[in-house]
């Protein structure tokens, strides 16, 4: 399988090429130059498989000739023993056509763990083969660095070097970074907020021989293979519900829109999706598009899903890509202009298409937690905000006819104690293996919000092992 950039000015690379390369050098993002498809039968044929073996299944056709199938097994098989599930991703039926399918049952209790843990064997192989290292640097808000962190600490072939915005992010969400021990994890503490974090982390990709330096490489939810580690849930729920005989619906809490991409993605390889809703907080910027076609960057607002909180969704390129029949010109010059002015301009045919699958909903702080109440006290079941909201939207959007209507739920109600206690009166507790996660030691440096110094910090980190 072969990957080209969305913009169409990037070298063309196979899948272990867009593993290490995440953006494309033209600023597009990488996707497969076709999409493979699977008949009936094929999906028949993958019933009631264990789910460590049904992603390998589903990764191999996008993983190519890169890897061989059974190192991409085994890697599987070893990064879904860290979920404390038997079935991994299992489902919970709330209603006759609404269920939930967790998907937090790995080491950070988010569903950026589903992907993460395929993401740092990979990577770990890869590098191996081509007797390289790498130095990964990302910002986080919160749940992307944990599981980051979780995925590389003790590697061999890679540092990594988390910056976090200093006393901004959860108490349980620092200390599941911090409290780390491996020698090649660093956590910085930037005097400043996630947005500085991120553009401190643009800087150093921008300087060419910084980067070229360290090695440095990203894990963002823009590398094409988290993208194709979060398509095998969406089919094994399809295929637990009745699929290919009976359509599914997915309603997805969405931020940078790789989780409901890769559902997209499993309707384009022929899994019977009836529907997709795209469930927003009140950063809702999908949700606008998808009801009157506007598109218009807003400032981001903090809110009870901070996960989700978001201005752009960097994913949406690959959809739009699509929208506009594979024409990477006219993908450059949309999203170009979007930067330029704030407001994307999709043809009407475009837009159309996107809404005959995909339907917008938003939620705001107050219906977020009215909803985690109102399930507790009609189904006993508990909801973080982030997975309340895709019940709120699965609830409000389901198609109907009998469809079941599956809402992802993308963290564990103990990542957000605060929010679900001040709903159902309940205090979630850790599971046991972060049951002490309070007590046990921190480790971070604290920064300066300063280029000159970050990059000193991360030099330093990074060259005692290249
Ligand atoms: C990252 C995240 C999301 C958003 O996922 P995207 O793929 O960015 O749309 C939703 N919920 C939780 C808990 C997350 O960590």
């Amino acid at each position: 399988m072969r990957y080209v950039s969305t913009r169409g000015q990037a070298p063309v690379h196979d899948f272990a090429g867009v593993l290490l390369a995440g953006l494309a050098e033209d600023g597009g993002l990488y996707v497969p130059e076709s999409w493979p498809h699977l008949t009936p039968a094929d999906w028949r044929a993958l019933r009631g498989m264990a789910y460590p073996d049904l992603a390998a299944r589903i990764m191999q056709p996008f993983v190519g000739e890169a890897i061989a199938f059974d190192t991409v097994a085994a890697i599987c098989r070893a990064a879904y023993t860290e979920f404390r599930h038997p079935a991994v991703v299992p489902l919970v039926q709330l209603d006759t056509t609404l269920f939930v399918q967790e998907l937090f049952h790995g080491p950070t209790l988010a569903f950026k763990d589903m992907a993460l843990q395929v993401l740092g064997r990979l990577f770990e192989h890869v590098l191996a083969t081509r007797n390289e290292r790498v130095t990964i640097v990302g910002a986080t808000s919160g749940d992307t660095g944990s599981a980051a962190i979780e995925a590389f600490a003790g590697r061999d072939r890679a540092d990594i070097v988390i910056l976090h915005p200093r006393g901004r992010t959860s108490e349980v969400q620092r200390r599941q970074m911090t409290t780390v021990q491996a020698p090649n994890v660093c956590n910085l503490a930037v005097e400043g907020t996630f947005d500085d974090c991120q553009d401190l982390v643009k800087a150093m990709f921008a300087d060419a021989p910084f980067r070229a330096e360290l090695h440095l490489s990203a894990v963002n939810s823009i590398n094409w293979a988290r993208v194709a580690a979060q398509m095998p849930y969406y089919v094994a729920a399809a295929l637990a519900l009745g699929a290919p005989e009976r359509e599914v619906a997915f309603s997805v809490p969405t931020g940078n829109f790789g989780n409901v991409l890769a559902a997209w993605a499993t309707r384009r390889m022929g899994l019977p999706v009836a529907r997709l809703v795209v469930a927003s907080n009140r950063n809702d910027i999908l949700a606008r598009f998808l009801t009157a076609n506007n598109m218009s960057m807003r400032p981001v607002e903090p809110s009870l899903s901070p996960s989700m909180d978001i201005q752009v969704s960097s994913n949406f390129e690959r959809l739009l890509f699509e929208l506009l029949d594979r024409d990477a010109a006219a993908t450059a010059a949309t999203m170009h202009d979007f930067r330029q002015s704030g407001r994307m301009a999709v043809p009407d045919m475009a837009w159309r298409r996107a809404r005959a699958v995909l339907h917008g909903f938003r939620l705001d702080d107050a219906g977020t937690e009215a909803e985690i109440s109102r399930l507790h006290k009609t189904t006993g079941y508990i909801a973080d905000p982030h997975t309340a909201v895709g019940l709120a939207a699965a609830r409000a959007l389901c198609p109907g006819h009998g469809v079941p209507i599956v809402a992802v739920a993308t963290a564990h109600p103990a990542k957000f104690p605060e929010a679900v206690e001040q709903a159902t009166g309940l205090r979630p507790a850790l599971p046991p293996r972060l049951a002490d996660l309070m007590e046990r030691e921190e480790h971070y440096v604290v920064t300066r919000n300063d280029l000159g110094a970050v990059k000193a910090h991360v030099s330093a980190f990074a060259r005692r092992n290249l």
